[in-house]
């Protein structure tokens, strides 16, 4: 069978019978116990425990199984581990390979959490974090150490949106040093508008809670590894005592079936609202990385294979206390919340004190304004411009 489109292999992708047990979905399995008639099945159980065979709870039952399957086919490595949060699957697969006193090398627009993990946790193992412009491109040779165990990217790179170039940084650490483990958050394209492990990366992880399971209903994250680190990531998470529940695992999996659908309308919306914003005279800069005005765009155009509904937009003026309420608190479509990747619209905004508070390199980009990160959601995009509009007037004069 000729390798299918990736629409056609998220449908098909861990549904096998053994799984499913005829159904169209595969069921819940629920259970911490896994019974053995037998000493021989025990026995053997546990010499096949690391490759799916049912062995206890911890391990995994049959509906992880069919979701690792889905989610290692998706970003195209070897072995995906499961975590209760996109949090742990970065702090875990992080710990799954630092040494004491080793270095480390962090994306500066990397995911606030994943910054303070590194700063409050790993610091107490004597591990040092340097952090890099994300532009930094080929550049990063100049911060590598004979040290460096870990380079952890994440592109587009959270609220600032600067597109990697991924290409460059991997050939420039492989060139210094091949056994560095590169990580990934790819979190932005779902596994489905980047492919990290065909560019080199050894590990890519995602926060499911975004657009996998998307209808912000469910924690969950992973972490897919390719050949050689997937031994390794898959044993450390099991004696970290890291595991999903099986309920959310489903809820994972059902989402992969639409993910290609629901991606391409928050693509188009997010496009237009993104242009729409652009030419509004009111915002400074969009910060979408399928525009030229996101820095590193040509890295986007040339890794990427569509984009999503979650991009930023910055305005010329700091608003006030009292503009920034108006603007934020009578919008009617779009939410005020953390997270993203459902199917309803959202917006944060930021004080350019605030970006600067979460940056923790030389270069940073300054800001002239107030920051905007929106996700566009699966609502009418006439309606969404209007609220936004609303909202503009509010602030003006
Ligand atoms: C939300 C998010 C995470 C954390 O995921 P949780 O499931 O909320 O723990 C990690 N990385 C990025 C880029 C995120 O947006």
């Amino acid at each position: 069978m000729t390798q299918k489109k990736p629409e056609t292999s998220l449908l098909l992708s861990g549904r096998s019978k053994k799984y499913s047990q005829g159904a169209v979905n595969p069921i819940i399995q629920r259970t911490s116990s896994v019974i053995f008639d037998t000493v021989a099945q025990k026995r053997e159980a546990t010499q096949k425990r690391a490759e799916g065979a049912l062995f206890y709870g911890r391990r995994g039952t049959t509906t992880h199984f069919a979701l690792q399957e889905a989610l290692t086919e998706l970003e195209q490595g070897t072995g995906c581990a499961l975590f209760p949060s996109g949090a742990a699957a970065i702090t875990q697969s992080i710990l799954a390979f630092i040494e004491q006193g080793c270095h480390i090398l962090v994306t500066g627009s990397a995911y606030d959490p994943t910054q303070n993990f590194c700063d409050q946790i790993l610091s107490k193992f004597s591990v040092t974090t340097t952090y890099f412009d994300p532009l930094i491109g080929t550049e990063i040779s100049q911060l590598l150490r004979p040290e460096t165990k870990i380079v952890f990217l994440e592109s587009p790179g959270s609220i600032t949106m600067e597109v990697q170039d991924l290409q460059g940084i991997i050939t420039a650490v492989r060139h210094y040093n091949p056994n560095i483990i590169i990580m990934i958050d790819n979190t932005w394209a779902a596994g489905l508008l980047l492919k990290p492990l065909t560019l080199g990366a050894d590990i890519s992880i995602q926060s499911a809670t975004k657009y996998i399971i998307g209808h912000s209903d469910g924690m969950l994250g992973f972490a897919v590894a390719n050949q050689r680190c997937w031994p390794q990531l898959r044993e450390n998470t099991y004696l970290l005592g890291q595991c999903a529940d099986p309920d959310t695992a489903y809820m994972a999996a059902r989402g992969l079936r639409t993910l290609a659908v629901r991606m391409k309308q928050h693509e188009q919306s997010g496009l237009e609202i993104a242009r729409w914003l652009k030419q509004h005279p009111l915002v400074d800069n969009v910060y979408h990385p399928a525009l030229s005005s996101c820095p590193g765009h040509t890295y986007f155009q040339r890794d990427f294979t569509g984009s999503n509904g979650l991009f930023s937009f910055s305005l010329k003026k700091i608003l006030t206390t009292e503009e920034f309420s108006r603007f934020l608190d009578n919008l009617s479509l779009f939410k005020m919340a953390f997270s993203w990747g459902g199917f309803e619209s959202l917006i944060l905004g930021y004080h350019p004190n605030d970006i600067k508070a979460m940056r923790q390199y030389d270069t940073q980009p300054t800001l002239a304004g107030t920051l905007f990160r929106v996700h566009i959601g699966l609502e009418n995009i006439d309606d969404l411009i209007e609220d936004l509009e609303q909202a503009f007037l509010r602030i003006s004069n």
